[in-house]
């Protein structure tokens, strides 16, 4: 017998409705690339993404055609979002940080019919035109006086664009599984691949991110995506915002320390998120210029583990409480996020820290279990180590086209690549990416924990493990590390700061400085690169 209650479609132009109604005079502030701050309202949105909808349906897009943005955080590209999803186009997300032979393979794999880009990428979308045949519209995200003069065919400014459609349109009916999302992982090996998001995984993300034990925002809240809209949906932001009516601060193309800093202030912002190499350049430039955080309450950190010595700057130096969180593209991209558990609040602060160092417990939706090299399922008891693998309504069950299928099990376990523990409680600890995971002796090293200590260290701005070829364990851990601006520390004074603090066998063979260390297009330390450049590398004592 089948329940009596209404089959409502989640849809995400849903979402932008309910905010035009129910929180019209909340929006978004944007930096935009012409330079002032532009202040615009979710009603004032909704209309204009409809007139998004409108006017590609008069160039003929269709249901399932995929619409590429090549852009920062701004209000015109969350118009985008929803008038392409209100006429169950697809928006496709593409990382301008990539090269432009991939941004055109990625593109092209994708079979892109409209290129929406912001005037900073001009010079991209230049070079690769001649090489998207499949485009038949280049959309500058600006009006007609800014428009980039570049010998792009089919090149129009977006206000004129808009300005050709009226908003009275319908948004087309859908069903909430129709493809809503495209965006591509960052592809270390091999070709990226397409991670295809459904108006219902959308939705639901931003139903299950949105609880008080989930990112922690209300209607009260003006949230600061620092996270780029290409990196996996600005982890939900951009839907999560309007369906409680917080406000967003879209901070363009400024996310230098000193940029993000002047918005968090002047905006009054009181949540914030970005990946940890941000943060790195905010809290120098706090530390420089002696300034607060007086209005920012809350900072959601993810894409790479968050050290514990910036949790607790956060925390005991500015008064900002620091949720740790992971999740993948894969994963809409929201997995675990690192609230406390009753009972935790009342240990002492150090106590507590090592709960936020861990990547935090699941969210509901989100199934976790970690897996030996037999497939079978580990112990939860914050020790064992295995390979993580996830469910739920919004992962992902495929790539586009059918691609990496290996990765998918018959029972719907996706596998994240990563190597994890999980313990009674369900905190889930990242150890490493399973490709970068040091084995010496058989036994494998986690270098996140290591990086974790070196960068305690007051004279360490960014550290780095990698596994370097020893004749007896195999691999041994190198420890690269770059200084702080004007900090000196020495090989041996780093060593004895990780002594007694790790395992003696975990010690890292050697220190390396360096002057930086190269990231990729989503704010990764690139180890691949690393374990490249460093594969001659002889350790001490090594003939
Ligand atoms: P992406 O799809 O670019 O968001 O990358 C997902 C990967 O980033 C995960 O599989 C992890 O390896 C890594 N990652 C994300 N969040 C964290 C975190 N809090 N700590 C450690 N690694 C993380």
């Amino acid at each position: 017998m089948l329940g009596l209650m209404q089959d409502w479609p989640l849809l995400v132009h849903k979402i932008i409705d309910h905010a035009a109604l129910y929180h019209a005079q909340r929006g978004v502030v944007t930096r935009t690339l012409e330079g002032p701050i532009v202040r615009t309202t979710y009603r004032e949105i909704a209309i204009r993404s409809r007139k998004v909808a409108q006017a590609l349906d008069q160039a003929g897009i269709k249901e399932g055609d995929r619409v590429a943005t090549l852009a920062w955080n701004t209000a015109r590209h969350l118009e985008t979002w929803y008038g392409i999803t209100g006429i169950g186009a697809v928006y496709h997300t593409i990382n301008p940080r990539l090269f432009p032979e991939q941004i055109a393979w990625i593109a092209n794999h994708a079979e892109d019919r409209v290129l929406f880009f912001d005037t900073t990428f001009a010079p991209i979308v230049a070079q690769i035109a001649a090489e998207l045949p499949r485009v038949k519209l280049f959309i500058a995200l600006t009006d007609r006086a800014h428009l980039p003069e570049i010998p792009v065919p089919n090149l129009v400014a977006y206000e004129d664009f808009i300005a050709n459609a009226n908003g009275d349109f319908a948004w087309r009916e859908l069903d909430e599984r129709a493809a809503c999302g495209l965006c591509y992982t960052s592809g270390t090996t091999g070709n990226p691949k397409g991670v295809l998001y459904s108006h219902r995984s959308n939705v639901l993300l931003s139903l299950m991110a949105g609880g008080v034990d989930g990112m922690g925002v209300s209607g009260r809240d003006t949230i600061l995506p620092v996270v780029p809209m290409f990196h996996a949906n600005a982890w939900g932001l951009a839907f999560l915002a309007p369906m409680i009516g917080a406000n967003l601060v879209m901070p363009g193309a400024k996310l230098d320390g000193t940029s993000i800093c002047e918005l968090l202030e002047t905006e009054r912002v009181t949540m914030t998120a970005a990946v940890p190499t941000v943060w790195l350049g905010l809290l120098q430039y706090l530390e420089a210029s002696g300034k607060q955080l007086p209005h920012l309450r809350r900072v959601v950190i993810g894409g790479s583990a968050a050290p514990r010595s910036m949790i607790e700057t956060f925390e005991t130096k500015y008064g900002v409480e620091v949720i740790h969180a992971w999740g993948m593209t894969e994963m809409s991209p929201l997995g675990t996020l690192g609230t406390l558990k009753p009972g935790l609040e009342e240990q002492p602060y150090p106590r507590q820290l090592e709960y936020k160092v861990k990547q935090g417990r699941p969210l509901f939706g989100v199934e976790l279990k970690l897996v030996g090299d037999d497939g079978r399922e580990l112990a939860r008891d914050g020790k064992t180590f295995g390979r993580l693998k996830v469910r739920g309504p919004a992962i992902a069950k495929g790539y586009f086209r059918g691609e990496g299928a290996s990765a998918f099990d018959d029972e719907g376990w996706f596998d994240t690549g990563d190597v994890a523990t999980l313990d009674e409680d369900g905190y889930m600890t990242i150890t490493d990416r399973a490709k970068d995971v040091i084995k010496s002796g058989g036994e494998w090293i986690s270098s996140i924990e290591i990086e974790n200590l070196a960068v305690s260290h007051p004279a360490v701005a960014e550290a780095a493990v990698i596994g370097v070829h020893h004749p007896k364990w195999d691999e041994r851990p190198l420890l690269i590390v770059v200084l702080k601006q004007g900090a000196t520390a020495t090989r041996d004074e780093i060593l004895d700061h990780l002594s007694g603090k790790i395992a003696k066998w975990w010690m890292p063979d050697d220190v390396v400085f360096v002057d930086s260390i190269a990231h990729t297009a989503t704010g990764k330390i690139q180890k691949l690169e690393l374990r490249k450049s460093f594969a001659n590398y002889r350790l001490p004592g090594v003939a």
